[in-house]
């Protein structure tokens, strides 16, 4: 028999709702200055004097335990934070892998001394990961890693190469997924996950330009890079599982459908207060596919936090996100005459031009169309 997941109504509750005004007083001022287009890097901006700010008012971090610096808040407080800084497009990207999956790993697998050693600096936003899953040829088909970790007795010994490493310029550590054994019948065994220092001798970082000329992400080479034996991350092995945990995370956040917020907001602004009849509709629609995204977010969010595993909800998320966030910049075309402009003009022309290329990204990062639509078919018990 088919097992059909439904989508619940929630919503946070009411100790979680008070911060947010807390929130949106602080970004009105923080990002007064902040110009639409500036806005609409959103979590792709990195402003590490804004992380640090964010961080001593406690929204770093924030669901870890006190004992390393964070606040054991819950997961509704963590997403009202998040949904206010994007929705505003504050600069979240310098600590934000850290503090949506390297930290929350780091607590569940790691070591007394790991977590000793990273979390307070993460609750502090001073200490920023990246994550090195891709590489050439291995994307989609994560298991066919060939990057490698061997044991030389106290240490491990990497060599490889990652691909698409968004932040590693700016990060001090990656957790890395690595083969440390061979294939067996169970294609999904033999890899580990390793917290890898940037700065180790042997890691060479590289920037790849992407299509609007900016620089977020990266090649990482492995040389001989020798780790000491604390390096593993979680049990040896079990790489496979680990990655899986933070895969549900990485795809049902409020980030995986407000990424084109910049651009709704001086859609409506050039429109202005008398909308024709299509212009109205128009916005109207998005508006309301806004809201039912959000609604799945949040409904995916209470069953992470309820310890079940949403992976094929979570991918619905990501997947009708993306699809919302790629139809934005075409919309706007559609109803509005303005043309896109990398160079000067209105701030719906650039915001329109930044949008346009980067959507083409927004169906890859985190996992492609196809790999979703493929996960939601098996949740449906259609494959
Ligand atoms: C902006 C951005 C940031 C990123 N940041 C990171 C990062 O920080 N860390 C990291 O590790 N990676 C990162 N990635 C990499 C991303 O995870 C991969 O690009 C993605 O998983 C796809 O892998 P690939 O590029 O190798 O494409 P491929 O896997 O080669 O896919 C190419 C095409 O084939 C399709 N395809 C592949 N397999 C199948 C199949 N079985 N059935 C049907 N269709 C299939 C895909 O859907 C896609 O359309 C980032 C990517 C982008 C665009």
């Amino acid at each position: 028999m088919m097992s059909v997941h439904s989508f619940s109504f929630v919503r946070p509750p009411a100790e979680a709702e008070s911060l947010r005004t807390q929130v949106r007083a602080f970004l009105a001022e923080a990002l007064a200055d902040r110009s639409p287009l500036r806005r609409a890097d959103s979590w792709m901006g990195a402003d590490p004097a804004f992380s640090r700010e964010l961080a001593r008012r406690g929204w770093v971090g924030m669901t870890l335990p006190r004992a390393y610096g964070g606040h054991e808040a819950g997961p509704w407080a963590r997403y009202v934070v998040i949904e206010e800084l994007l929705a505003a497009g504050a600069p979240v990207s310098a600590h934000w892998i850290a503090d949506r999956q390297s930290g929350p790993l780091i607590l569940r697998y790691g070591t007394e001394a790991q977590r000793q050693a990273h979390l307070p600096g993460i609750c502090r936003g001073e200490r920023y990961f990246c994550i090195g899953m891709s590489e050439p040829n291995s994307g989609s088909d994560l298991a066919s890693i060939r990057s490698r970790a061997v044991r030389d007795g106290e240490h491990w010994v990497l060599n490889g190469q990652k691909v698409w490493t968004t932040n590693a310029h700016h990060s001090h550590f990656m957790i890395g997924l690595l083969r440390t054994g061979e294939k067996t019948e169970n294609r999904h065994g033999g890899m580990s996950q390793f917290i890898i220092d940037l700065k180790a001798p042997g890691v060479t970082v590289r920037p790849i330009t992407d299509l609007s000329g900016g620089r977020h992400f990266n090649e990482v080479y492995f040389d001989n890079v020798r780790l000491g034996a604390d390096a593993l991350i979680g049990a040896e092995g079990q790489g496979w599982e680990q990655v899986t945990a933070e895969l549900a995370f990485e795809r049902s956040g409020p980030e995986r459908f407000l990424s084109s917020m910049a651009l709704l907001h001086t859609l409506v602004d050039a429109i202005g207060p008398r909308p024709d009849a299509a212009q109205a509709a128009a916005v109207g629609r998005l508006v309301a596919r806004l809201a039912a995204l959000r609604q799945m977010s949040l409904s995916v969010t209470a069953d992470l936090a309820a310890g079940q595993d949403p992976a094929w909800a979570a991918s619905c998320v990501k997947d009708l996100g993306a699809v919302f966030e790629q139809d934005i910049p075409e919309i706007a075309q559609a109803v509005l005459d303005a043309s896109p402009s990398v160079d000067g003009g209105s701030d719906h022309a650039q915001v329109l031009a930044a949008l346009m290329q980067m959507a083409p990204s927004f169906s890859l990062r985190g996992g492609t169309r196809e790999i979703l639509r493929g996960i939601i078919a098996r949740g449906l018990g259609l494959r």
